[in-house]
């Protein structure tokens, strides 16, 4: 028993000596570069991080679904080998653009009428129009439709509140999109909910379906407190807290929507919405253009966050949201396109454009609402406002990895002095090249990958001879 023990004990100690070797072995062989999944180098590397690091030329590093590093092309050219490589050299690489308001089915009503009073918009045409065609294939072909021009475009997360949204979340995960989805809420019949008790239990089915997907964050989406009882809305936040997901709501868009509120409660839609203790964490309330300052006052003590939609805004003549105050009081606010039938399209770029052009005239001074600010509100701030800041929003080792570059060599883009001035005030969302979601790339030099393109196109098409027909009636 004895003797067994020593021989155990030296062909331990033989043991430990061989694994002593192998480690030093392994120090000594020159430390070759880490393979990773995937290399986008040569560009001008705008992070968005906490320091605003640009690097140019720089360079990203990703492995699987997450940036590993992001620096200067050499110093990653050196720590690592991609098993796929994207050459952005003439290109400005920054994170995916994040769109925090929309409603993705309703581009196949992009253009059906325009230049019509909100009331008549919706009455004769948007109305009748979804009432006649909304369905889950209406659904399923709009947000591929949608979800191919944001890819194009370079927009990499989308915030969504339409029907069927099911279905929206199988769209937005098939084309390899992130979203954060919620179905709409509202007191009359929607195209598939007769109460809205009903849309609330398809809501926490759909919660149970999608929470803990890679790519759909399940929202709640009480549609406005002009079209949801007090019970509703107190339901909708109760919702939201018993999973800990993000609200979204439309808030102050209209004058009109100000008068209803200050003639059925006293108080403007804001301070009702505070009244019944709705505000709550993790909440986005779209457009916010009529607020007063003790309404922005509200949201800032909530920390809820504005998503401004100033095409949307200009083309309906809401008016102008109060951007510049509400940035001063210390709010998050991001970036919005809404829906394509009020934009007309889903092009961040030009939503970010617009954004600086509207309130540099809206306050009378060109340095309002610079172009660093504007870009953050296409990325970080759109990020923050989703509650996502931690994974998407700016690119750094360890977020996930929703990376774009955009095109600086035609005309309209030489010279270029400053790559953030130029993705402001020059580029458009044609200029996009390339589009990564999760390290996967959804279009490679202009090709989109994870959509049949010509399909998608077909199906959209087929699809607008029903809405025409439905408008006649
Ligand atoms: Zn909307």
């Amino acid at each position: 028993m004895r003797r067994m023990t020593t021989r155990l004990r030296s062909f331990g100690l033989l043991l430990a000596v061989f694994a002593l070797v192998a480690l030093v072995a392994c120090q000594a062989a020159p430390a070759g570069p880490q393979v990773v999944s995937l290399i986008v180098t040569g560009g001008t590397v705008v992070t968005v991080d906490a320091a605003r690091h640009v690097f140019s030329p720089g360079a990203v590093a990703v492995n699987g679904r997450d940036i590993v590093a992001v620096d200067r092309a050499d110093v990653i050219d050196k720590r690592f080998k991609g098993a796929q490589t994207i050459d952005a050299s003439g290109q400005v690489v920054l994170p995916g653009l994040v769109n925090t308001h929309g409603h993705a089915p309703m581009v196949l009503y992009r253009g059906l009428a325009d230049d019509l009073a909100l009331m008549e918009w919706l009455q004769n045409y948007v109305f009748p129009a979804e009432a006649g065609t909304v369905n889950p294939e209406f659904v399923r072909i709009g947000t591929r439709l949608a979800a191919l021009e944001m890819i194009q475009s370079g927009t990499t997360t989308h915030t969504d509140m339409y029907y069927f949204e099911e279905e929206v979340a199988k769209a937005t995960r098939e084309a390899g999109m992130r979203g954060v989805l919620g179905e709409t809420i509202l007191n009359f019949p929607s195209p598939d909910s007769k109460t809205p008790a009903e849309g609330l239990a398809r809501t926490e089915a759909f919660i149970r379906a999608f929470r803990g997907d890679q790519l759909v964050v399940p929202a709640v989406a009480p549609h406005a407190m002009y079209t949801l009882d007090e019970q509703w809305l107190r339901a909708s936040r109760a919702l939201a807290d018993k999973y800990a997901i993000p609200v979204i709501l439309h808030v102050g868009e209209t004058q009109d929507e100000v008068s209803t509120s200050l003639g059925k409660y006293k108080l403007r839609p804001v301070e009702y919405l505070e009244s019944i203790g709705f505000w709550g964490p993790r909440t986005i309330a779209a457009h916010g253009v009529w607020l007063s300052d003790a309404e922005i006052a509200i949201l800032k003590r909530r920390n809820v966050a504005l998503s401004h939609n100033p095409e949307s805004n200009m083309k309906l003549a809401s008016g102008t949201a109060p951007v510049v105050k509400c940035l001063n009081a210390g709010m998050i606010v991001a970036l919005g396109t809404d829906g394509a039938a009020s934009n007309n399209d889903l092009d961040m770029f030009e939503a970010a454009r617009q954004a600086a052009f509207l309130h540099k005239l809206q306050t009378m001074d060109p340095r309002a609402l610079p172009a660093t600010v504007v870009l953050e509100m296409a990325t970080i701030r759109g990020a923050q406002a989703l509650g996502m800041d931690r994974e998407i929003g700016s690119l750094e080792a360890g977020k996930r990895a929703d990376i774009i570059t955009v095109s600086m060599k035609g005309a309209r883009q030489t010279p270029m002095y400053n790559a953030v001035s130029h993705l402001v005030y020059v580029s458009k969302g044609d200029d996009v090249q390339n589009t990564i979601v999760n390290g996967r790339v959804l279009m490679r030099d202009r090709k989109v990958t994870s959509l049949d393109e010509a399909r998608v196109l077909a199906d959209a098409r087929a699809m607008a001879e029903r809405v025409k027909q439905a408008v006649k009636k």
